[in-house]
């Protein structure tokens, strides 16, 4: 969990704390951590969280990646600190700083994908944040694979099951398993192999996991692809911690999404970039949406 006090644009602090787990209730690990940060010129909180989350409520629903389900995080926050609160969904956050101060500023149809623990994603269309009903932009959840891997939310072969940093992960134990005496086995030997390990391995020119990063990026493309065809979007922008790591895994994405793409002599691919914000992106969009509710930019009731 990533908290930070935003003073303007600029973030005066920061703290990472562990995600909680299923012996804390979000909403106390969430009232701790926002606790902590508090100042007394603090006027408004803002939390990105992932899952489905009721707008504008701020109900968290349900998510395959926290504890809890119909947590009324808006109303808890208001009432705990008496300040006003916002609770959207994380990817929808990160879409919002992107948007109005990153990397897709400027451009009015954008699709944002966060790669981390699993996919999130936001759409913004003619310049507004596209919601549905509540709940849009949860492609990480589309299927994929027939009968693919068993997915954090229950089902088989969602695309985050082949694309996140578990889906790294798996890969890279899988290739150590098999070739024990590897170069990659001797560099993970005596550490945990998490996503983070394997794409510091290949940014460091091991081979091995330069290719296990290209083949998260190849089968990111293609979900992006299938995105682009649905979408046309002028802009795709790449966050969360994954999706964060740079060339080793958009290269591939892009070059897949390229050939992929219907029409593909005829069309020019949109640009598909980091983030600006990086794995903060949630974090910090959270916040400004904070800001931009006590200025009048933001309205609860209009969504946008
Ligand atoms: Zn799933």
């Amino acid at each position: 969990m990533l908290a930070v006090r935003l003073d303007g644009d600029t973030v005066v602090d920061e703290r990472r704390t562990s995600n909680p787990s299923g012996r804390i209730p979000v909403a106390d690990a969430l009232t701790a951590t926002v606790g902590e940060m508090l100042t007394d010129d603090v006027d408004a909180v803002g939390v990105g969280i992932a899952g489905l989350v009721e707008w504008p409520e701020g109900i968290f629903v349900w998510g395959p990646h926290v504890a809890g389900t119909g947590l009324h995080l808006r109303n808890h926050l208001e009432s705990a600190f008496g300040i006003p609160a916002v609770v959207d969904n994380d990817a929808n956050a990160a879409a919002h700083a992107e948007h109005t101060r990153g990397s897709a500023r400027g451009y009015d149809h954008v699709v944002l994908v966060t790669l981390g623990t699993g996919i999130g994603g936001a759409v913004i269309t003619d310049g507004r944040l596209y919601r549905g009903g509540s709940f849009a932009g949860e492609w990480g959840h589309t299927q994929f694979e027939r009968n693919g891997e068993r997915c954090a939310c229950g089902k088989r072969g969602c695309w985050e099951t082949v694309a996140s940093a578990p889906a790294l992960e798996r890969l890279a134990a899988d290739f150590v398993a098999r070739n024990p005496e590897g170069t990659l086995a001797v560099r993970l030997s005596g550490q945990a192999i998490t996503g983070q390990a394997v794409t510091r391995a290949a940014d460091e020119g091991d081979e091995t996991a330069r290719g296990l990063v290209a083949q998260v990026g190849a089968d990111l493309g293609l979900g992006l692809c299938n995105l682009i065809a649905t979408l046309d979007p002028q802009i795709v922008v790449v966050g969360g911690g994954l999706g964060s790591v740079g060339e080793s895994l958009l290269g591939p994405a892009r070059r897949v999404a390229a050939d992929a793409i219907h029409g593909g002599s005829h069309r020019m691919l949109p640009p598909i970039v980091v983030a600006e914000h990086g794995p903060s992106a949630g974090a910090i969009g959270a916040a400004m949406m904070a800001a931009d509710l006590l200025s009048g930019t933001l309205d609860l009731e209009r969504g946008s």
